[in-house]
Formats: C-alpha cells, structure tokens, sequence
C-alpha cells in the first residue's frame, strides 16, 4: 500500500493556527530563540507547522500569569466561567469539520474518529459548563451542639496539564474544562508530536473571551526540565497529566518537594474477554472498536483477546475476516478505517513485538508487517499462541494488532485478565448476567466494559487503578480533582 500525499484542501484546516506560546493572553516568540520544532503528518512525512520551542524562562512567565489571574478568576462567577465553556462547546460543535481535518493531519486517525474524538472533546465543555455551576458546599452542626461546620469547594490554584499525542484534542478538554470551571488558572503542555489542534483550541478560547492568564500554552522539546521548574517553583498546585506510566512515576516524583496534588491518566494493558456463551457477533464488534480505534494507539486499547475454548476457533475466524478487510490509508482520506501509526518509532517497535511473537511460535492469522510508506503503516494483524510471558501481552502494544489466548474457566480467564501491573479497562463478552457482574466485580480495573467496545463518555468517571493512574476525569468526580475543600469552624 503507498499513502497518497496531504491533499491542499486538507492543509486549509492548519491554516491561521496560531504556532507560538499563549503566555498572559498573548501569542508570543520563544524567549529561548531556539529552532522551531517541526511537526508532521504522519500519513506522509510532510511537515505541517513549525511551533515554538519554550524554555525554562518561558514557562515561568506563563506561570506568573496563571498565577497573577488566579484570584480574579477563582473570583469570577461560576455562571460566567461556565457560559465561557458552553461557547467554546458551540464554537467547537460549529468548527467540527475543521478541528476533526487538524486531528486527522497530525495524528493520523481516520476522519470519521477524528470527528468522534471533537463531539467526545466538546461534551467535556458541555458537562462542565454544567457541574460548574452545581459545586456543592455544605453546612453541618457539631455532634457537641456547640459550634457549626461550613464545608466549602475552593479551587484548588495554578494547574500545570500535560497531554500526549493520541487525542490531542479531547485530553486537553477533558482537563481545561473542569480546571476552568473549578476556577482554576492553567498551563497546558501539549504533545510535541500533536500540538496543532490544541492551539487551534487555545485560540478559540481566547476568542470567546476566557481572560488574559487563565489559561497559558506551551509547546517545548524540553517536557522534563519545563514541568520539573515549573513543579518546584511552588505555584502550581496541581499536576494533571495524561500519558505513558514511566512519565507519570516521574511527575508524581517531582510534585512531592512542593506537595503538588497530582492527578494521573496513565499507560494500559486492557483484557477483552469472551466467554462462551458470549454473542459472538457483537463481541467481534466490540473487539473492532476495543483493538482498532485510533489504529490500537489508546490506553483503553484492547492489548489481549481471552477467548473461551469452545468458541476461539470461530471468534478468531470472524475477527480475522473483519480486520483483512479493513481499508488501511491516510485518516484524510474519507475511506480510510485505519490510518498510520505516529511515526516511525512507533511502527518499528510494534513489528518488532510481532516478529518477535512469531519467532516464539506465534499464528499469525492476518496481517503480521509493515507497509511501505510514504507514511508509518501497519497492517492490521492478528494472531494467536503467543508466549503468555512475551513482551506482545505484557507491554501495552500501541498498535493494530491482536493477540488471541484461550481460556479453560472463568478462574483462569479472571486470573490472566488481572496478571498485569495496569489496571485501567477491561471488556468481557456474555450473555449471563450473573457472570457479568460477577466478573466485573473479579476484574482489577478502574473501567470495566461489558457487551460495549467503548468506554469513554464525558458523564462517567474514567480512569485507572495499580499503575494505570490516579484520580478520575470526566462525570461528577472529575471537577473534584481540581477542588480543595476548606472547612470554617464557626460559633455564633
Ligand atoms: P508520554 O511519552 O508519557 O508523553 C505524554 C506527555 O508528557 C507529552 O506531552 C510529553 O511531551 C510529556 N512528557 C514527556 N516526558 C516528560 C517529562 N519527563 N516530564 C513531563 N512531561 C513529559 O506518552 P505519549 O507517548 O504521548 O502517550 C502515550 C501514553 O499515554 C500511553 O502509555 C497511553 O496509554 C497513555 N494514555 C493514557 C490515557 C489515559 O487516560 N489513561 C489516555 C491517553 C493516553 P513530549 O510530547 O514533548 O514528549
């Protein structure tokens, strides 16, 4: 397969994104005057834009904005911090085709995912311009009847956001609407490989009239250095970060000199299991969604297929059958299901699990290499009688490829499912009600999806246990993260 080139109807979407750092309300130059930082598409190596590199100097002085609107912000009335979200939401919901098209050239997603990645991104706006205002105190009498107890949510100061490359949009607004909403001022540190569609989104902020330093961006080739200054200045109060395990055991590290609070959406190994009493048409849907989303490149990616005996010849003849016959090419082009992983690395670290998987015996039942580029293609792949201690079922894949184990019992499914240091989503196939709650209530993980192939929804808690994360985004509990509360011990 050979990618076609980003076609200039395309490339009209990047147009006007602003590409350099939103410091005190103002797209500035980086002070550093380093090279700026190219960033490409994946689908074929052309370079998009070309984003400021900030340094140590920059990111302080987004912090003394943020941390100069603090107070009026955190003072500003929830009705009208939240109607600034709800026009961001109507911006967004008005700009889909746009933001989808800036998704779709930096990360390579299909155009149709790009577009449920801006409606999921949006809804986070939507439900926090909504909990926004519903923030609620509370007023109790001491058990002595002597003295009152006022419970109020405060916000919780300067957040510093980090997002990766996966969702570029919907991880930024997943954390910018409820820090905003809490009353929070932020800085969000966007994915190198990914930043245009969160400037784009930075932008149309501004533009609906969120105030100078409520919400600062910065793009850099220095993440490490940038977030340790900024964590060990003091100002921050928060960290919100999305991203690989190994950097959140780093930022959860360098957030404890200053008791920074840390909220953390971390690496998976999600466990899909069918049991044989599962449909095993829906589950092979839910199995395409689960595995080939976002070309496998998501934390709640389907990393193992656990499959029953009775029903693993048949489940791997329907999902091979599926995946052979998905239309591999560039995200912006309408016909594509699954677009090119994001950059070359990446590509050759997922052939290699595979060849490696098949060097140790491994079936490969379709797919198995990568394609010639332009561009950074895999081909779909699935295959079965993989090394259960190989690194194909212990390291999060990242890519489109899905291994096949079977199962004797429930017992063992449940204990394969759960022999992993991740604990973010796990997915099981049944049609025992008793089973499934059963098994939801046996798996280890902060998300469990039964008959679904998705789990993502603004209204509900998302994220991880073990070391998969901390904290929740998204529903109620997601605010929560970026609340103190304060406690008025009160005589009358
Ligand atoms: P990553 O390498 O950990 O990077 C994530 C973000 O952290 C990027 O903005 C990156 O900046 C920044 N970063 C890198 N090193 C840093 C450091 N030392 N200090 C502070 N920030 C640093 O992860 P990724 O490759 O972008 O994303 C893939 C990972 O994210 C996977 O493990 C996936 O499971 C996880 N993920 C989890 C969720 C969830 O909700 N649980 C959702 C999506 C993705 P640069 O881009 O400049 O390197």
């Amino acid at each position: 397969m050979s990618a076609t080139s980003t076609d200039s109807g395309s490339l009209d979407a990047t147009a006007g994104i602003p590409a350099d750092l939103l410091i005190g309300g103002e797209w500035v130059a980086a002070a550093s005057g380093r090279p700026r930082i190219a960033v490409e598409n994946p689908a074929d190596g052309e370079v998009l834009a070309e984003i400021a590199d900030a340094d140590v100097a920059d990111a302080l002085a987004a912090l003394d904005a943020a941390a100069a609107a603090q107070a009026g912000w955190a003072a500003t009335p929830a009705r009208e911090r939240c109607e600034l979200l709800r026009s961001a939401f109507e911006r967004l919901r008005a700009e889909r085709e746009r933001f989808a098209t800036i998704i779709s050239l930096e990360m390579g997603k299909p155009l149709r995912e790009a577009r449920a990645e801006v409606d999921y991104g949006a809804e986070f706006l939507r439900w926090y311009a909504e909990e926004g205002v519903r923030l609620q105190g509370d007023y109790r009498i001491s058990p002595d009847g002597g003295s009152r107890i006022l419970v109020k949510p405060q916000p919780i100061g300067p957040c510093l956001l980090i997002t990766p490359w996966n969702f570029p949009l919907a991880m930024a607004t997943r954390k910018i609407a409820p820090a905003l909403a809490a009353g929070c001022t932020a800085i969000l540190k966007p994915a190198t490989l990914t930043p245009l569609a969160s400037l784009a989104f930075a932008q149309l902020l501004v533009e609906v009239g969120v105030p100078a330093g409520v919400l600062g961006i910065l793009t850099t080739s220095g993440a490490g250095a940038l977030s340790s200054a900024l964590l060990a200045d003091g100002r921050i109060r928060k960290v919100s970060f999305t991203g690989s395990t190994e950097v959140g055991r780093r930022l959860i590290a360098a957030s404890g000199e200053k008791v920074v609070a840390t909220s953390m959406e971390l690496g998976g190994n999600a466990p899909f299991l069918v049991f044989a009493d599962a449909d095993l048409e829906a589950a092979v849907d839910g199995a395409l969604v689960a595995k080939m989303r976002n070309m496998g490149e998501a934390c709640t990616a389907a990393n193992r297929f656990l499959v029953a005996d009775p029903v693993a010849d048949e489940f791997a003849r329907l999902l091979s059958a599926r995946i052979a016959a998905l239309r591999v090419g560039p995200g912006t082009d309408e016909a594509s299901e699954v677009g090119p992983l994001i950059d070359a690395e990446s590509r050759d670290r997922v052939a290699g699990l595979v060849a490696a998987a098949a060097d140790d015996g491994a079936t490969v039942h379709v797919g198995g290499a990568p394609l010639s580029g332009p561009g950074y293609f895999f081909e779909p792949t699935v295959l079965e009688g993989v090394d259960p201690t190989g690194p194909l079922l212990g390291d999060e894949i990242f890519g489109p490829v899905a291994p096949i184990v079977r199962f004797g019992s429930d017992e063992e499914a449940i204990e394969l499912a759960n022999d992993t240091e991740y604990g973010l989503v796990s997915y099981a196939y049944t049609r025992d009600l008793e089973r499934a709650l059963r098994v939801a209530d046996a798996l280890e993980a902060g998300m469990v999806a039964i008959n679904r192939g998705l789990v993502s929804n603004a209204a509900a808690p998302f994220g991880g246990i073990k070391q998969s994360g901390l904290g929740r985004e998204g529903g109620r509990e997601g605010i929560e993260d970026y609340l103190d509360l304060k406690y008025v011990a009160l005589d009358l």
